[in-house]
């Protein structure tokens, strides 16, 4: 399975893609969580919130852009207050654009490109009984 994420090198700007939670049912995952760990590899969620500054434990996995990276669809852990921060929000509350910190983990949210991939899914269902 080739790698499904980008492990950012240093702070990075991210924004949250508005609505994203609405627009997003679930994955075949379960959820984005499991679909996070599942894509990153790791074991478990992150300590504490991707967000430079924020060390809130994670709640979410948040739909985000990151920039440098165009469009493309990311799936990072953060806390839910951060998860609210869209760049609408933060231009009305005259805040700065939010920094992931280095070392964060952006699994690819596509699902065509993840879990809808059937190579894939033979790969993680396993894994993912072993979470559940
Ligand atoms: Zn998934
Ligand atoms: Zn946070």
């Amino acid at each position: 399975m080739s790698h499904l994420y980008i492990t950012l090198p240093c702070d990075s700007e991210v924004s949250n893609i508005n609505g994203s939670s609405d627009r997003s049912p679930y994955c075949r995952c379960g959820d984005w969580t499991k679909h996070w760990l599942k894509f990153s590899g790791q074991k478990k969620v992150p300590s504490a919130c991707c967000v430079v500054g924020c060390n809130n434990p994670v709640d979410d996995g948040a739909h985000i852009n990151v920039q440098g990276e165009g469009k493309k669809w990311f799936i990072a852990m953060m806390c839910h207050e951060c998860n609210m921060k869209t760049d609408a929000a933060l231009k009305k509350a005259s805040q700065p654009p939010l920094l992931a910190k280095a070392g964060t983990i952006c699994v690819f949210a596509n699902r065509s490109e993840t879990c809808d991939d059937n190579s894939n899914w033979e790969n993680i269902k396993e894994m993912l009984s072993e979470i559940e």
